[in-house]
């Protein structure tokens, strides 16, 4: 099924990512992991492509066995920067051999190392030239971009960085998932930016539950995202308890879901970092909702 048309369906949903192991050693455990978010229904999932340490040659494995036995429809990531045309064509070929509809078009981070060096001989610059491609290609994917309501780090301001994503949109991206939002308000003066700007495809926030005190750090490290006081007393109260931190996190990210869900929005996407216990938490909070029984 494509992400799009679950998207377009007035009921609300929630979606899920995962992110394929470091190692071989890790493949096991994060196969289960998957699983058991999969037997949970989400209205989809997606799987990163080498984000945080994850190696790519996994997204498809692990994507498939989620989208051929759980039945869940599945958004595969794919990043270009550090590769090369032929590698990316030949990813792309994999994907539609094994049956994968939606594609999640992203440039990726440029590798600390490489950061100084011209880049003017590389194959790919911005996310734009793979959604470029994978159009040219003639492959019916449903693609889905990434977008960020605090401006991309790399970005003058956001008026360009909008612009950009206009152009990347038009290009053919069909829906688009933010960095993780933290303050709805944020994600919420964003989105009207967007459509002042002409942007109208769907646009599903990204929330990410921090159920561990030293997640914090890292977290707004890697998406520069704002942490509100709200939520840092929280973190200061509970976040040497591991077991009530858990509580806390999937707590906090319930409560911005419902109030996306209130106002207005109808899928939110969930960071659940390979933890079912998470998923099932955020499902099981808002099961009346949702209207479904979420247990696996
Ligand atoms: P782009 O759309 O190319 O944007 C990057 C920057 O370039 C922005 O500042 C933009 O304004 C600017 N720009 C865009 N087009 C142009 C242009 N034509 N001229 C000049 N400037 C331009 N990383 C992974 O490695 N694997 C993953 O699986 C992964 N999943 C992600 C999922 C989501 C929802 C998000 C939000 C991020 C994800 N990332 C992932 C991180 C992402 O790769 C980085 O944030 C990366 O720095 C930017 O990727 P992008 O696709 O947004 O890039």
């Amino acid at each position: 099924m494509k992400i799009i048309d679950i998207l377009k369906k007035p009921e609300m949903s929630l979606s899920f990512e995962v992110f394929p192991p470091k190692k071989e050693t890790g493949y096991e455990s994060v196969r289960e992991a998957t699983e058991k978010i999969a037997a949970l229904k989400p209205a989809f999932m997606s799987v990163t492509y080498g984000a945080g340490g994850g190696t790519s040659k996994y997204t498809l494995e692990i994507g498939k066995n989620i989208q051929d036995k759980y039945n869940v429809p599945l958004l595969a990531h794919l990043t270009c920067i550090s590769s090369n045309r032929e590698t990316v064509a030949g990813q792309i070929a994999l994907m539609k051999e094994a049956g994968i509809r939606n594609v999640m078009a992203l440039r990726g981070d440029i590798p600390e190392e490489l950061a100084g060096e011209d880049r003017s001989g590389w194959d790919y610059h911005h996310a734009i030239e793979l959604v470029r491609q994978l159009r040219e290609d003639g492959c019916d994917f449903c693609i889905g971009g990434a977008c960020y309501p605090e401006v991309h780090p790399e970005s003058a301001n956001q008026a360009e960085d909008i612009r950009h994503l206009r152009e990347k949109v038009e290009a053919g991206v069909e829906f688009l998932t933010t960095q993780m939002v933290f303050d709805n308000s944020l994600f919420f003066t964003f989105l009207y930016k967007l459509r002042e700007a002409g942007v109208t495809v769907p646009v599903i926030p990204g929330i990410m539950p921090i159920t561990n005190g030293n997640q914090v750090e890292r977290a707004i490290r890697l998406s520069g995202a704002f942490m509100p006081q709200r939520f840092k007393t929280m973190v200061d109260k509970f976040g040497q308890d591991p077991e009530a931190m858990k509580q806390v996190g999937i707590i906090y990210a319930t409560d911005q879901i419902l109030d996306l869900y209130a106002n207005g929005i109808t899928n939110v996407h969930v960071y659940s970092m390979n933890k079912p216990e998470v998923a099932e938490g955020i499902l099981k909070n808002l099961s009346k909702i949702l209207g479904k029984d979420f247990t696996a």
